[in-house]
């Protein structure tokens, strides 16, 4: 990595799935704005459903989800009971629409649900919502708990793709960040998938964990690409202990330094880009021919609370503890504490505890946020032209990248700044040019790189 890019690595930036990021959100914005905006969505639009499944057998140390290990199938019960209230309450406030366009199950580890269960849930979400023409139904799983039977109830519901969680097949890293997952048990996993008829399988890798080499990054990359994965997220560790309390458990002096984490992100995403896989933003890569790819070069492609999506819609609920709606006014989060957000369920109120409005500017910045991190650049005149604002509104953001232009982090042309493909990984950082609202001392957000 350049000598001058390193004070811009290890400076905390948002990961801009959303502009304002959650850390905006306020108690002012709750129930009200929730119900006001449900009820006045497009109805010539569908709508996307995220169902949150905070529950896995077992913590693995690097994570960050808003997950918890369940002790015992009562909690899950008890969990899945409030889901389906919660399902009743939003399908009810939502305004006439062209019904639910994607479902979405993450977690935690939604497998961790029984298969019954997990059928029953998709039955009642179709139900609910009504379903769109090519509804597209994707699932989180932990390879290590998928059993023959989540995969067939998987099958059988209807689920198209599925996320698989590999992140390493290096055993010494596996341990630790203690997620033992054999190689076989991943094969395993992906053709039982196959043979009931699910062929989209994403994965998931990391670079940048304890002990994790080169030479590792290269053999998790290969893998992927040997099993035909649609897409890959590739992602570097992001060791926030004071935020993820568990991560207290990665031994710190066997993390990579910068300069390794940048080699590894470098060579993993080479080896993903030389068999042919498309690099999509930040941290994505896609097959050629998959919806992913094919957003990514008609310009269509969004990012959301997800990551990257095809997905154009601009209603997203999201259901469960700590979930996510985003509505084309403002964003609004459930209660994060369980039994609050049990209380407000079964008061019957929509459980959201926190969210934030959308200025004008607001807008005007995550259009703008939203383009560099899709496309690695953006045309500010253009974006001034869409969002119907004065031109050079967002001339402030142009002066500021001119700073990081000097350190070679981006180019500007004009109104064009882009984001040269060796300054990729610190996209991130050129994105926060257009931040009108970040607080440099805010630590709460992972490093760079
Ligand atoms: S299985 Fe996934 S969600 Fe659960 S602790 Fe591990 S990384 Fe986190």
């Amino acid at each position: 990595m350049k000598q001058a890019w390193t004070t811009f690595a290890t400076r905390a930036v948002p990961r801009y799935t959303s502009y304002p990021t959650a850390a905006d959100f306020s108690p002012r914005v709750a129930e009200e704005s929730a119900r006001v905006w449900a009820a006045s969505v497009a109805p010539d639009k569908p709508v996307s459903v995220y169902l949150h499944v905070p529950f896995c057998e077992k913590l693995c140390f690097y994570c960050g989800c808003a997950t918890s290990v369940p002790n015992g199938y009562s909690r899950i019960a008890a969990y899945l009971k409030t889901l389906h209230q919660e399902i009743d309450l939003w399908a009810a406030a939502l305004g006439p629409h062209a019904g639910m366009g994607h479902l979405h199950f993450g977690g935690g580890s939604p497998n961790a649900l029984v298969a019954e269960d997990f059928k029953s849930l998709v039955a009642h979400a179709r139900a609910a919502f009504g379903e769109h023409a090519g509804l597209e139904i994707a699932v989180e799983v932990d390879p290590r708990t998928l059993t023959p039977d989540f995969i067939h109830a998987m099958a059988e519901a209807g689920v198209s793709r599925v996320s698989f969680g590999v992140q390493t097949l290096a055993p010494k890293v596996q341990e630790a960040v203690g997620r033992l997952q054999p190689r076989e048990l991943l094969v395993d996993g992906i053709e039982r998938l196959r043979a009931e008829g699910i062929h989209a399988i994403n994965m998931d890798l990391m670079y940048g964990l304890p002990y994790q080499t080169v030479d590792d990054v290269i053999e998790a990359a290969k893998f992927a690409v040997e099993m035909g994965a649609a897409r890959i997220s590739y992602f570097g560790y992001a060791h926030v202990p004071w935020f993820a309390k568990h991560q207290a458990a990665i031994e710190e002096a066997a993390l990579p330094d910068l300069d390794a984490r940048f080699q590894q992100a470098e060579i993993g995403a080479m080896t993903l880009t030389f068999a042919g896989y498309h690099a999509i933003g930040l941290d994505h890569f896609a097959q050629p021919g998959d919806p992913l790819s094919r957003a990514a070069q008609k310009g269509t492609l969004r990012r959301n609370f997800q990551g990257y999506t095809d997905d154009p819609c601009d209603t997203l609920i999201g259901i469960g503890s700590t979930s996510i709606s985003q509505f084309r006014q403002g964003y609004v989060q459930n209660f994060k504490e369980r039994n609050a957000w049990r209380a407000a369920v079964e008061g019957g109120r929509l459980p959201s505890e926190r969210g934030i409005e959308l200025t004008d500017d607001d807008r005007l910045r995550g259009r703008a946020i939203e383009k560099l991190m899709c496309q690695l650049w953006v045309d500010t005149a253009e974006v001034c032209r869409e969002m119907g604002a004065e031109p050079g509104s967002l001339d402030d953001a142009l002066e500021t990248a001119r700073f990081l232009q000097s350190a070679g982090l981006c180019k500007i042309t004009g109104n064009i700044v882009s984001v040269p493909k060796e300054a990729r990984l610190l996209l991130r950082t050129v994105a926060q040019c257009f931040d009108g609202r970040f607080k440099p001392a805010e630590a709460r957000h992972a490093k760079a790189v």
